[in-house]
């Protein structure tokens, strides 16, 4: 009996392990649809960029300081998956979350926002995220949610306003003020940004 649920345990780890390789590949293929280019055009093969203003590398190598916000997005969706889909098994919520997380990158590197992004922010040189970005934001939610899993929901909640903390001090900018200055861009905290 006890064989017998390892076995069918593990085939659903396979199958989960197999739909999230699938989410990833898919992920890709929207991008590439979306001409998003697959790494940085100045062809400098560094896996991390230490920068994030006013900086062309950002964003378009694997890892950079905003892969953290990326971190923080697992651990959101840790708390939410374990709220919206509590009946699910936590490596089924897993999945979900890897998957809202992909759609998203899909949604912010989609032409439509990059356009809007370029009229609203008068960056015109934005081109949206590399491809291979995409990727190492989709595994560092992957990271994000397995810390959360681990620390639980107390800590990982310390944990999460420890990286705000630590974003804001380091670059001046991390997800929560993302989110504050996307919904409601205040002058002061973009001068304040500006200095970085
Ligand atoms: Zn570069």
């Amino acid at each position: 009996m006890e064989s017998s649920e390892v076995t069918v345990s593990s085939k659903q780890n396979l199958l989960l392990l197999l739909l999230t390789v699938a989410v990833t590949v898919l992920m890709v293929i929207l991008l590439c649809v979306q001409d998003r280019i697959w790494w940085c055009k100045f062809g400098d093969y560094a896996i991390y960029i230490n920068e994030a203003w006013n900086n062309s590398h950002t964003s378009q190598h694997l890892f950079d300081p905003y892969t953290f916000t990326h971190i923080l997005h697992g651990v959101m969706f840790f708390w939410l998956a374990g709220v919206i889909f509590s009946r699910l098994k936590v490596n089924w919520q897993f999945f979900i979350a890897i998957s809202a997380e992909a759609a998203w990158e899909v949604f912010e590197n989609s032409n439509f926002i990059i356009e809007k992004y370029r009229k609203n922010t008068a960056s015109v040189d934005y081109f949206g995220d590399s491809i291979f970005n995409s990727v190492g934001d989709l595994a560092a939610c992957a990271v994000g949610f397995w810390i959360a899993f681990k620390l639980g929901w107390r800590r990982s909640l310390v944990f999460f306003f420890a990286v705000e903390i630590a974003l804001l001090l380091w670059i001046r900018d991390s997800l929560v003020l993302n989110i504050v200055m996307l919904i409601f861009p205040l002058e002061a905290i973009k001068e304040w940004q500006m200095l970085a």
